[in-house]
């Protein structure tokens, strides 16, 4: 039997309790007020007894039906019994000791029966005992009590028949109470066995389902895996893409540009966007390009990176340089310095790339940054951009190399007649518009035949060399031009320098040629050098003169004894 049902029938049971203690006060009430009978005692009896069941009921029972399992009514099915049979016995005690007035002895009689049938119905809730025991029970209180009461009262004659016919019919119809009771629970049962038995093939059903939604979650869980890891494979791919196409734009720039310097900028500010990088630093040794001095260029987002890495870079180069490996070079790793560079700004990541040709270091890029797992994508980027720019570097040399080459004369490596009659065109009219002077030196080594007839053109060339690399060195002090103009008469070109200036400089070359030896295999030979000097405006009005007025005055100082310098005008001086 369901527990709701049985809840149901105790709730209602105890509901109509209330109604038969009230009837029980009620027919002491009308007894006495009737004057059937005259005792006060049975009055009070009967009247407590009723409002002590009934408080006790409400009390300790019906407030606390919530359920039937074990623990869930809260009050032992022993007292029950207790409670009923008190409730009989109670009764029965007042009806042996006091003579009832019938109208009484019957209430009392029919309640102990209902009460008695009320434990039956309970006993079956709480399955004590069998069916059988309980009617015997039953009829043996009933008849009991019967017997008592019968012994104390005035009963007799046609009242006592009734009495007896009375008792019957109350069994009879107990018993057909409790056999139709006993009837609906079973139907009951069965209804509820049946449900039960759908309700756990649908559990079973639903356990099935279940089971078949978690699946469909499981994969539905896995799809979206997939489709968020699609999603970042197509976000990295675009994102490779814009890189690519970067690297691309940088390379076109490279192939139209033989600037070296100008390549670095480029390249180290596209990583800047394309990367958004914190700073970015560029560190090529000297002689890599032609370059006399190191190359160092950065770009980045604050001041403190860009102080750090001009400080550093020198060092981080010579660092994995020092290295056995191309590979590059972790400085810093999620604010891990591994090496002492870099510190005190706030770098977080920091990567040196060795930029290197035929597996030899020439220079170094580093990239920092101030975001966490910067470099979580690899170095790739950073790689190929470095190695574009070596290729690059690569034939950006090879064209200044060809176009030196052009402009310089093969044996002595400073610049040419060809060049110079190239740019000195251009030299005069810039020194006639910004009205500055132009100071032209020519020499020419004195007897230098003999040189090449004593010791040979191989001698002949060290001595070309020696006069030549002086000229180029003086050339470079003042911000002159050095030119092998012939064979071995050379120029020095001055723009910006008054002819006392000039004079003073061209002594000192010229005591420095003298005091040189050229030493060629076991020979050690000297030579001395006749000087012409002219300069616009001080001692030519037209600065197309100029190189032939220093012509002439070297002339004047081969024909006056060889070995010194003459100066435009002052020939006689
Ligand atoms: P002077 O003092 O009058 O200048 O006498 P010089 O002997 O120097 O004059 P000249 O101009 O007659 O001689 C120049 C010589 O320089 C002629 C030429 O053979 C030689 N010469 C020119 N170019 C080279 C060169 O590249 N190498 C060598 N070894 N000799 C050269
Ligand atoms: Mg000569
Ligand atoms: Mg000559």
């Amino acid at each position: 039997m369901s527990n709701e049902f049985k809840i149901e029938y105790l709730k209602k049971l105890f509901k109509y309790n209330r109604i038969v203690y009230g009837a029980l006060i009620a027919v002491a009430l009308l007894s006495r007020g009737a004057g059937l009978t005259k005792s006060n005692f049975l009055l009070f009896y009967y009247s407590l007894t009723g409002l002590f069941f009934f408080a006790f009921d409400e009390i300790f029972i019906s407030k606390r039906i919530t359920g039937i399992e074990e623990g869930a009514l809260k009050f032992p099915a022993i007292l029950f019994k207790i409670r009923t049979y008190l409730f009989v016995i109670i009764l029965s005690v007042g009806s042996i000791f006091s003579v009832l007035p019938h109208i009484l002895f019957i209430s009392v009689y029919f309640m102990c029966l209902y009460i008695i049938v009320q434990e039956i119905l309970l006993c079956d809730i709480f399955n004590s005992y069998s069916n059988t025991v309980r009617v015997i029970t039953v009829m043996g209180i009933a008849s009991l009590i019967l017997f008592f009461i019968h012994l104390r009262s005035e009963v007799e004659g046609v009242w006592f028949v009734m009495y007896v016919a009375s008792i019957l019919i109350v069994l009879i119809v107990t018993y057909v109470i409790y056999d139709m009771y006993s009837s609906t629970i079973k139907k009951m049962d069965d209804k509820y066995t049946k449900l039960y038995f759908q309700n756990t093939d649908l559990i079973a059903e639903n356990d099935k389902l279940i089971e078949f939604r978690e699946k469909v979650e499981k994969v539905n869980s896995e799809i979206n895996y997939q489709k968020i890891n699609l999603t970042k494979a197509n976000d990295d791919l675009e994102k490779s893409n814009e890189e690519s196409r970067s690297l691309i734009e940088v390379m076109k720039y490279f192939s139209a540009s033989f600037d070296v310097e100008k390549n670095v900028h480029v390249m180290i500010d596209n990583i800047m966007k394309v990367k958004k990088a914190g700073a970015v630093g560029f560190y090529i040794d000297k002689g890599i390009y032609m370059n006399d001095s190191p190359y160092l260029d950065v770009i980045s987002a604050n001041d403190v990176s860009t102080t750090l890495l001009k400080q550093d870079l020198y060092d981080i180069y010579n660092a994995i340089k020092r290295r056995d490996s191309l590979e590059p070079l972790v400085l810093c790793d999620n604010y891990d310095f591994k090496y002492p560079y870099l510190t005190g700004g706030n770098i977080c990541n920091a990567v040196a790339f060795p930029a290197y040709e035929n597996e030899n270091i020439y220079g170094v890029m580093v990239v920092t940054s101030s975001k966490y797992e910067f470099f979580l994508n690899g170095y790739s980027f950073y790689e190929s951009s470095v190695m574009d720019f070596t290729s690059a570097l690569i034939s950006d040399r090879l064209y200044l190399k060809t176009e030196d080459m052009a402009k310089k004369d093969g044996l002595t490596k400073i610049f040419n007649r060809i060049y110079f009659n190239q740019f000195f065109p251009e030299l005069k009219s810039e020194v006639t518009g910004e009205r500055v002077s132009l100071t032209v030196a020519m020499m020419d080594i004195d007897h230098f035949k003999n040189v090449n007839d004593t010791y040979g053109h191989l001698a002949g060339d060290e001595v070309i060399k020696m006069v030549a690399s002086i000229d180029d060195k003086y050339a470079k002090l003042y911000n002159g031009t050095a030119v092998r103009f012939g064979g071995e008469e050379f120029l020095l070109i001055l723009k910006d320098m008054d002819i006392a200036r000039a004079n003073d400089i061209l002594e000192r070359m010229h005591e420095e040629i003298v005091q040189n030896t050229v030493e060629f295999e076991d020979l050690k030979i000297k030579v001395n050098v006749s000087m012409g000097l002219a300069s616009y405006p001080e001692t030519c009005e037209s600065v197309d003169d100029v190189v032939d007025r220093a012509d002439q005055a070297l002339y004047y100082s081969k024909e006056h004894g060889r070995g010194r310098i003459t100066i435009d005008g002052r020939e006689g001086e």
